[in-house]
């Protein structure tokens, strides 16, 4: 198993992706802290992992960045990965932007990310370890009418290969996945009701060269690639994981 003995942090564990990554950094071995603020969808999460440890960390991503180390260095004893997987959408384009919206969109995609980071590295120095960020396609190219997103993923996008820089001499590798669409509540965490949802999905196949979505459990197998020593010359990299949507012309 490629993750045996690693502890690994995994941010948004409770739902979509989050739950995925956990159920394969699991299957490699991994020992986890899974982050979230529902503790009902974090419990669902852990009863379906199979013979790993596992602990519970509610937290908000926004301001619980020292909470979250220290409850799995006090569980666990060390941290080996950190998977910054917690995201939400937003709304809109530049006309009809809330700009509170916009600030909590940045706030969790981008401000809660870059702390998480700043109170984990000192522990990945310690144990050469790794950070995988989920960020999306909407990072590496522009979709009119997801303005907040776009910009927290392309950000986003840049602090992966400033930090990967930064701490490459030392040992600890900085990569992201940059997911195309995928089936998850995040969409109706918006407020697409279900008469939407289908155009959005439909829509959303159209523009996978693939000619599909993707599926959870795609985007977790690149998260554990790139967590694990498979991936040891890798670092600064944003692997896209979206059947082709960033670099083949939408059918
Ligand atoms: P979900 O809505 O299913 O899950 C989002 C997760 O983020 C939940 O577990 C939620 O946990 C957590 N979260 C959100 N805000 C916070 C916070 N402040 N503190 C702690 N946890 C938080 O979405 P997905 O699984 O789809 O999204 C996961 C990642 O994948 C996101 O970064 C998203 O941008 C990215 N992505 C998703 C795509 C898709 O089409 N689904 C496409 C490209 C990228 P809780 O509610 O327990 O706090």
């Amino acid at each position: 198993m490629s993750l045996s003995n690693k502890v690994v942090i995994v941010t948004g564990a409770s739902s979509g992706i989050g739950a995925a990554i956990a159920q394969v950094l699991a299957r490699e071995g991994a020992t986890l802290a899974l982050v979230g603020r529902n503790v009902a969808n974090l419990e669902a999460t852990k009863k379906n992992l199979k013979g790993t440890q596992a602990e519970i960390v509610v937290a908000d991503v926004t301001k619980d960045a020292d909470a979250i180390v220290q409850q799995t260095l006090a569980k666990f004893g060390r941290i080996d990965v950190l998977v910054n997987n917690a995201g939400i959408l937003g709304k809109g384009g530049i006309i009809d932007l809330d700009i509170e919206e916009f600030d909590a969109v940045l706030n969790t995609n981008l401000r809660g990310i870059i702390l998480l980071t700043k109170a984990v590295l000192p522990h990945l120095l310690k144990t050469k370890g790794a950070v995988v960020n989920v960020s999306s396609c909407a990072g590496i190219r522009p979709f009119a009418g997801a303005l907040s997103y776009g910009v927290s993923k392309a950000a986003l996008d840049q602090f992966t290969k400033i930090v990967a820089l930064e701490m490459a001499p030392q040992g600890v590798r900085v990569n992201s996945v940059n997911p195309g669409f995928v089936v998850t509540n995040i969409h109706r965490n918006i407020g697409i009701v279900d008469e939407e949802y289908n155009g959005v999905l439909q829509r959303a196949i159209n523009s996978h060269p693939m000619g599909r979505v993707g599926d959870v459990t795609e985007v977790a197998e690149a998260v554990a690639f790139l967590a694990s020593s498979k991936a040891s010359f890798t670092t600064g990299a944003l692997l896209p994981v979206d059947g082709g949507k960033n670099n083949l012309t939408p059918r």
